[in-house]
């Protein structure tokens, strides 16, 4: 029973949050379990920035607040912070760089890795890598279900927001720099401080969500994303009685995922040689829902390789489980970070009918909700995918 391993970490362990004592007594557990069934297994530790994610959400939200009362001043900052602070999340969310994390405080996280090498062992085998995180997230309470379906329309509205008020303070610069024909009135008002109001509206919105989502308090994440662990220890056990004849197959459970992709980024830049000739299939949240796999994420503007969603596919197919490829609009995983950098990745994901996936940052996120019959059906997938690239090579 894969679920009594998750029920175990959880007893054992507990909450994980990224850089925690805890988040390190886990990734030893996970060791020892890989060790049961390969000699060749390591952590590699690195420096991660614990709470990165909630940084950008407060830097974000508190640069809008101040930018809607330096309108009130000076209209040049209200134009110049809020696209200096959008420009950061982009750069940070699409471009994966860290730039917040420079001012923030840093920690110890841990990714674990366990090798399995073929019958016929060879220099330049392929490899096929699973993967998973072992570190759990802070509460956000807006991910609860009855919340869930308001978040892109909270996040739309705070987005909208910034961006009137920038086209806003814009307009209202050049009327305070002379160029009168932009000083458009309504009653002798400026049209400019009567639509303050929608930006005002935006911050409401950004302040609800930064307030909603931005806490201490780590959950259990037992969903996410120990139900990927539970899998990978499964497959450990399944390699140990049947090597492969010419993959090589990785293990890996990354840390510190929930701040940003931390432990996934930082395995990618130190294996990159290593990882030219290889599949990266990541597992998230897999102990629950239907399952699908990704052709991209959307919010970070990662687009997966169409190879390694077509093995995932053709898996399926051959073991008879149903599964679409799908796009999520909201959050990213670990794939993408191999997939930034040119590797072929995805990630394969359970979840609703809205493709939301289970339970994620939330109370509900505990191993009595995470279901046997998913953990089983993703290791067979598992399997099926090292027979697809087996065949390929
Ligand atoms: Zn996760």
């Amino acid at each position: 029973m894969f679920s009594e391993l998750i029920f175990e970490l959880v007893r054992e362990v507990g909450p994980r949050p990224p850089g925690s004592v805890a988040e390190k007594k886990a990734a030893y557990w996970i060791m020892h379990k890989f060790g049961e069934y390969t000699p060749e297994v390591k952590v590699e530790k690195f420096q991660t920035c614990p709470r990165a994610l909630q940084n950008l959400i407060d830097f974000v939200v508190y640069s809008y607040l101040v930018s809607v009362f330096l309108y009130f001043i000076q209209p040049i900052f209200s134009l110049l912070l809020p696209l200096t602070s959008l420009l950061i999340l982009y750069l940070t969310r699409f471009k994966g760089m860290e730039i917040l994390d420079k001012f923030a405080s840093k920690a110890e996280s841990q990714n674990v890795i366990a090798i399995f090498k073929p019958v016929r062992e060879n220099r330049e085998a392929r490899k096929l890598i699973f993967s998973g995180h072992h570190d759990s997230a802070y509460f956000m309470p807006l991910f609860q279900k009855k919340y869930l379906r308001f978040i892109p329309l909270i996040i739309k509205t705070a987005i909208f927001g910034i961006f009137s008020l920038i086209f806003i303070s814009f307009f209202k610069f050049l009327v305070l720099e002379g160029f009168s024909f932009c000083n458009i009135k309504i009653f002798n008002y400026s049209i400019y401080d009567l639509l303050i109001y929608v930006p005002l509206v935006g911050l409401g919105s950004a302040l609800f969500f930064k307030f909603n989502t931005v806490t201490n308090v780590p959950v259990i994440g037992a969903n996410d994303n120990l139900s990927s662990i539970a899998v990978l220890i499964g497959l450990a056990d399944a390699l140990s009685r049947k090597k492969t004849e010419k993959t090589e197959i990785w293990l890996v459970s990354f840390g510190s995922e929930e701040p940003g992709l931390k432990g996934s980024r930082r395995f990618v830049k130190k294996h990159i040689d290593e990882l030219r000739n290889s599949y990266l299939v990541n597992m998230e949240m897999v102990g629950k829902g239907d399952l699908i796999v990704l052709r991209a994420e959307k919010s970070v503007g990662a687009k997966h390789s169409s190879e390694a969603v077509k093995i995932v596919l053709e898996a399926a197919e051959k073991t008879n489980l149903k599964i679409k490829d799908s796009i999520i609009g909201f959050g990213d995983t670990d794939a993408s970070s191999f997939t930034r950098k040119g590797l072929k990745a995805t990630t394969v994901m359970g979840v609703n009918k809205n493709n939301i996936p289970f339970y994620a940052h939330t109370w509900e996120d505990k191993p009595e909700n995470v279901e046997e019959k998913n953990l089983q059906e993703t290791l067979k997938l598992c399997l099926s995918i090292i027979e697809v690239v087996e065949k390929r090579n």
